[in-house]
């Protein structure tokens, strides 16, 4: 054996953090290290908050001939609600990328007579707004970067500097400067950039990012190199000894599309104010109270208000389509679970499945998780946290446990620890469990087979599994036995009478023969 230490090779996170803290030590906290771009432990997550894209960014299609309800139809499989902001950002899509196929068809465009469609998203935590975004950057193929407005700073140097963002979307892009420029950039939280006026003048610091996402949102070019950003003058030292010069890495913002978002909550009394003062109909208009009235104030807020808020004028008028989202009540978030096809249900499901083991969740259930969630006020954030909540013991216990179905009922979420109790503690009652998946397997099997329903009453099914028990069955096995010979005669019986469903009781297990003729005789009569 060798005595000799095994030496051991830092990782990438190690060498940054190594590299800060040098630099720290040499020049301050004012020059940051930025990491060193994609494949070599940058870390764009940390950088800028950056949310990863749901599929890889391709590069923009230049044959762009999506129509606006092609792209509601598509938000309208996953996002529950939200239909004016769908059909918003639907046509302001559409604009942003038909004038930037034009712009490509004919490059001596002037852009003068065109006003981009960057959008003002408003509405509370929660209820789609990035996700509606996220999807349409997914549907287009084109990168997505999303950041906290709180993060920068006008100078960059304490925080993170606004032209970060396209930055991130370079990185998004592998690299790629012609992909990143036809990107999107959601910006949120940028009612933080706001303070009224009366709150002891404007915040400085958030006037000064305003400017410069104005200057982002306009055009302009952004160097992607960076005398503060180490990361960046790191790559260009390598690229200059591989290639013996350093290419100019500019990127243009013309063509990306700014999507600014945030609750807005401090706007809701302007809003109000001013529609008092001018006496237009308010109480015709703004029926209902809490959320509801929300809702309806930030739909009708005006760049007035917006300027009274603390934003710059400048800045506003760069976001001239303004829409906001709803909030979400719980028979939302109980459709959000049930009918978007981006369901953490779906989730769920597939994490038991990779234990081999099959998740059914009752109606009941996924009802309390939406009613819990609800009252958390965080939107469609909340089912997650609810769902977490409950099943995150689940997912310890159940994949050591010989279960090939678990059924969530709502007892499951509204007393978690119990329902586990009998489950780890009880061993009748696993095994009942099991049996019952049995039972309800084969009567799947049967409806589906021969379009009859089958259901069994409590004392049938405990004396099923006792005599299953008792001839060293599985009642799965058993009652397919039963059944062998008799779909003709139930199918008789449905042919004579129309009756489809079937409930039987211990008689079945005692004299399944003689039952069955019974009823076919029945039958019989009554069609005569
Ligand atoms: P925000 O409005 O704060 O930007 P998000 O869009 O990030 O909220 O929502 C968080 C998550 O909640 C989404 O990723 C999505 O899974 C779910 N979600 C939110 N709103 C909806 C909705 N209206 N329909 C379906 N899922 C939603």
């Amino acid at each position: 054996m060798s005595d000799k230490k095994e030496e051991k090779i830092p990782s990438p996170d190690e060498i940054k953090n190594d590299i800060e803290n040098l630099i720290k030590g040499k020049y301050g906290s004012g020059i940051k290290f930025m990491g060193f771009g994609p494949g070599l432990g940058g870390n764009p997550q940390e950088e800028a908050a950056v949310e990863e894209p749901v599929e890889p960014a391709k590069k923009f299609d230049p044959n762009f001939d999506l129509k606006p309800k092609d792209i509601k139809s598509y938000l309208d499989r996953y996002v529950i609600k939200q239909d004016e902001a769908k059909k918003a950002l639907a046509i302001a899509v559409c604009d942003h990328y038909n004038h930037v196929k034009e712009c490509m068809d004919h490059p001596e465009l002037r852009e003068e007579d065109y006003s981009k469609q960057n959008v003002l998203l408003m509405g509370p935590t929660g209820v789609g707004k990035t996700y509606l975004v996220k999807l349409i950057a997914q549907m287009l193929g084109v990168p997505f970067v999303k950041a906290d407005a709180t993060r920068f700073t006008e100078t960059g140097y304490v925080g993170a500097n606004v032209e970060d963002l396209v930055k991130d979307l370079v990185r998004q892009s592998g690299g790629d400067i012609e992909a990143a420029q036809f990107g999107i950039v959601y910006i949120d939280e940028a009612d933080k950039l706001a303070a009224p006026p009366n709150l002891g003048g404007r915040d400085v610091s958030g006037r000064g990012v305003q400017f410069g996402l104005l200057k982002l949102m306009e055009e302009t070019e952004v160097d992607l190199k960076s005398a503060h950003d180490i990361g960046s003058q790191i790559q260009s030292f390598m690229e200059f000894q591989q290639k013996g010069k350093v290419e100019d890495k500019v990127i243009n913002t013309r063509h990306i599309l700014f999507i600014v978002s945030g609750a807005f909550t401090g706007i809701l009394d302007i809003i109000k104010d001013r529609r008092d003062h001018r006496k237009i109909g308010i109480n015709s208009e703004v029926k209902g109270e809490g959320e509801l009235e929300a809702d309806q104030l930030l739909h009708s807020a005006a760049t007035e208000d917006f300027i009274k808020f603390g934003f710059e004028p400048e800045f506003i008028g760069r976001l001239p389509v303004r829409v906001s989202c709803e909030h979400l009540t719980n028979k939302d978030l109980f459709k959000v679970l049930t009918e978007s096809e981006g369901s953490i249900i779906k989730q769920y499901r597939r994490s038991f499945k990779s234990y081999g083991i099959t998740l059914r969740f009752e109606d009941e259930a996924l009802q309390e998780i939406a009613d819990q969630a609800a009252k958390e006020k965080t939107g469609a954030r909340a089912l997650m946290t609810v769902a977490e909540r409950a099943l995150r013991d689940y997912k310890f216990e159940l994949p050591s446990l010989d279960l090939k179905k678990f059924i969530v009922s709502k007892e499951v979420i509204a007393d978690p620890s119990k329902e586990l109790d009998r489950l780890l503690n009880d061993k009748d009652y696993l095994d009942k469990l099991t049996k019952y998946e049995q039972i309800r397997g084969f009567g799947i099997e049967f409806k589906s087979k021969h379009g009859i329903r089958i259901d069994f009453t409590e004392e049938a099914v405990e004396k099923l599994i006792a005599e299953s028990r008792a001839q060293g069955k599985e009642v799965g096995d058993f009652l397919r036995e039963c059944f062998t010979g008799y779909e003709h005669g139930l199918s008789l019986i449905k042919q004579n009478s129309g009756q489809s469903e079937f409930m039987f009781d211990e008689a079945l297990v005692d004299q399944p023969k003689k039952l069955i003729e019974e009823m076919i005789r029945d039958s019989y009569s009554q069609s005569k």
